[in-house]
């Protein structure tokens, strides 16, 4: 967020944003679900200019054993956003930031994922940011979220995710990069949709209850079209891999 700045036009009188977005769309989603060999699931998602790789081993036991709970598994996040993602080079390694999204995105998946059938055992969830535009703590739960389903790990529901908020005193939908930057309120939102429950609510900025109330509305909207997104990455790949058995006939001779 800049603060608040209203003296950057992000919004023109006919309502249209610099991409040529209306204020209540999405930027372009592609989902693809298995899309690596070696891990147990994965998903890729392209988001506007976002490019987010999910990866998820497990559940396998935990080690070492001090970290095992013997009443369910322990779900752990890892966000990274590689130096080469965004146009400043990013430190490597674990900052204050990435430390605090993978914290929530991992709270998130702790209500969702059907934990205690798994006791001592661990499930590892990696988001890779390759380029980051905005909304990158959003897709990395989208992706994860395919991934896991991907990996066969049992949850409630898929958890969508998009953020809503505010820019030139107008209510906007899934900011961009320069949106978020001078914007005044930003409202990332993760939701069950079986439950209509919230898993991830974080704010920047300044909201009035009205907005906050409208806000998020907007983007729970989002989130039920993201939702139909993912579950059509996972029926393409399912597809995917019935194409790929080998027929009986083939079997047999
Ligand atoms: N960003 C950046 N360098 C950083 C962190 C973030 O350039 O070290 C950019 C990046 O494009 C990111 C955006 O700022 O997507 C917004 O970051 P924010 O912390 O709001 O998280 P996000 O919106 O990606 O979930």
């Amino acid at each position: 967020m800049g603060g608040g700045s209203t003296d950057i036009k992000l919004i023109d009188e006919k309502g249209i944003r610099l991409d040529g977005r209306r204020v209540d769309q999405l930027r372009p989603i592609k989902i693809e679900a298995g899309v690596l060999k070696n891990a147990d699931g994965s998903a890729y998602v392209e988001w506007g200019k976002n490019k987010v790789l999910a990866a998820v081993y497990g559940p396998r036991e935990a080690h070492p054993r001090h970290i095992q709970d013997p009443t369910r598994a322990v779900v752990d996040v890892i966000y990274n956003m590689c130096s080469f993602s965004v146009e400043e080079r990013v430190r490597p390694g674990p900052g204050r930031r990435s430390v605090e999204i993978s914290k929530v995105i991992a709270d998130a998946f702790r209500n969702v994922i059907f934990t205690e059938q798994f006791p001592r055992a661990k499930i590892d969830v990696y988001i890779e940011i390759l380029q980051a535009n905005a909304g990158t703590r959003c897709a990395g739960v989208v992706a994860a979220s395919v991934a896991l389903a991907d990996a066969g790990v049992p949850m409630m529901d898929l958890v969508p995710a998009c953020a809503a908020g505010k820019a030139n005193n107008q209510l906007i939908l899934d900011l961009g990069k320069e949106e978020d930057n001078v914007g005044q309120a930003d409202l990332p939102t993760a939701i069950v949709p079986k439950t209509g429950e919230i898993v991830l609510l974080q704010m920047d900025g300044h909201l009035t209850q009205d907005e906050f109330d409208r806000a998020l509305q907007m983007s729970m909207n989002a989130c039920m079209q993201i939702y139909e997104l993912q579950k059509d990455a996972l029926r393409r790949r399912y597809a995917t891999s019935a194409n790929d058995a080998p027929d009986t006939e083939e079997v047999r001779q």
